[in-house]
């Protein structure tokens, strides 16, 4: 690029659409790499997907074994979260609730245990540290999953973050470190240009910027302006969750799961306990037959959770894409970046992916991390 063109880019700020964790976290990169940012949020900052979620940080428990570049990525930024965490606190002074410690992976069935095995043979392939547990020394290490399970892996690289806490922090980080947060403003349609795109807003104001990033989470689909193959194809999953409140003798110490459902230790004498997985377009209320699945499901590995009281319900829409992997960097769509996608891993991967996002509209080069998550590979299928 002419240095003239790469300086009067950098003039106009970034302009960023959506405020949960990717858009502020991306927006808080920008600006410590010299950037002027204004991050466009049709509601309340991080009060989306990301206000929903149970803040695992957990490549090796989520492992896919068809997807190892996610994988790899998933560790990469499991890596980094320990740096991205101190960096956020020290700016922000907020605790993000990041913490190591591991997870227990409880099999409450045979086929389970089949298919617990099956993944602790595949990390063992990796060279990653995960123990196969005897029922009793399952027990020795966290006493309240049930005594009576049928197969137990312990996990001690897997990590969590209080989700709502990190939003907190980076919204307080992102604007500390000066950048332009526009709540209760939603935009309608973005508009492609090499030099100069734009946003336009429900209400009708053009702002013109350097780049545009659609961190739209589920809502990236709908956003006008783009054509039909450029529109990244994600789609709405919804979760359901439950926090109950933490009543003696229950004393839980580590994240435990199974196939399906994760109890959850938080600070405040909290659990959270969840969750589901449904194809049920943008609804995202609670059901009776969530809470049922949920609370079913939980406590075959945790039987005390049923004496607790129950303290919040809710649910949120992971933006799932068409192949479940994450959407990172330039699109078709001249001056238009996405960072969306991230389905179950937007915790995980915020670290990684805002990094490297900010590095792509720094130099314009997409680094080796993000490459296999172009927009583009959708536009290659369509045609
Ligand atoms: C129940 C549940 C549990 C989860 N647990 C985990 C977990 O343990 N670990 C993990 O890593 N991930 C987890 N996830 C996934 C994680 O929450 C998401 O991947 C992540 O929050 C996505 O972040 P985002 O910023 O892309 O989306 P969001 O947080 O949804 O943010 C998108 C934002 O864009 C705004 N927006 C949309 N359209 C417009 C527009 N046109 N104009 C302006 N603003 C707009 C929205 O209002 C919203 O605030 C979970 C998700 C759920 C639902």
């Amino acid at each position: 690029m002419p240095d003239s063109v790469k300086t009067s880019r950098s003039d106009r700020p970034v302009l960023i659409v959506g405020g949960g964790v990717a858009g502020l976290a991306l927006g808080w990169r920008l600006l410590h790499a010299g950037r002027a940012v204004q991050l466009f949020e049709r509601d309340r900052a991080g009060r989306g997907a990301s206000w929903a979620a149970a803040g695992m940080l957990a490549p090796d428990a989520e492992i896919g074994f068809e997807d190892p570049e996610l994988y790899r990525l998933n560790r990469e930024s499991l890596r980094r979260w320990p740096a991205f965490a101190a960096a956020l606190e020290a700016e922000s002074g907020i605790g993000t609730g990041f913490r190591t410690g591991g997870a227990v992976h409880v099999a409450a069935d045979r086929d389970e245990a089949e298919a617990l095995r099956r993944r602790y043979d595949f990390m063992k392939a990796q060279g990653l540290d995960s123990r196969w547990l005897s029922p009793a020394e399952a027990l020795d290490i966290e006493p309240f999953i049930t005594s009576r399970p049928a197969a137990v892996m312990y996990s001690p690289s897997d990590s969590q973050v209080d989700s709502r806490a990190l939003v907190e922090a980076l919204q307080a980080s992102f604007l500390k470190a000066g950048g332009t947060l526009r709540e209760g403003t939603p935009v309608r349609a973005v508009e492609p240009d090499a030099r100069t795109p734009a946003i336009i807003t429900e209400n009708g104001e053009r702002v013109e910027g350097s780049c545009v990033v659609l961190a739209t989470g589920a809502w990236s689909y709908g956003m006008e302006g783009l054509t039909a193959d450029q529109r990244p194809p994600v789609r709405p999953v919804r979760g359901q969750m439950m926090e109950l409140e933490v009543a003696p003798p229950f004393d839980l110490q580590h994240v435990v799961r199974s196939a399906h459902m994760c109890v959850v230790p938080k600070s405040g004498g909290r659990v959270l306990v969840g969750t589901t997985m449904e194809e049920m377009g943008f609804d995202a209320r609670v059901t009776a037959g969530g809470l049922y699945t949920i609370l079913e499901e939980a406590r075959r590995i945790v039987p005390g959770i049923d004496d607790l009281p129950v303290r919040d319900i809710w649910a949120g829409l992971r933006p799932a894409s068409r192949d479940h992997l994450p959407i990172l960097g330039p699109s078709s769509a001249p001056g238009v970046v996405m960072t969306t996608g991230f389905y179950r891993h937007g915790m995980l991967l915020a670290p990684v992916a805002s990094e490297e996002v900010a590095q792509y509209i720094f130099t314009g080069e997409t680094s080796a991390w993000i490459a296999p998550f172009l927009p583009g590979r959708f536009e290659a299928v369509s045609a």
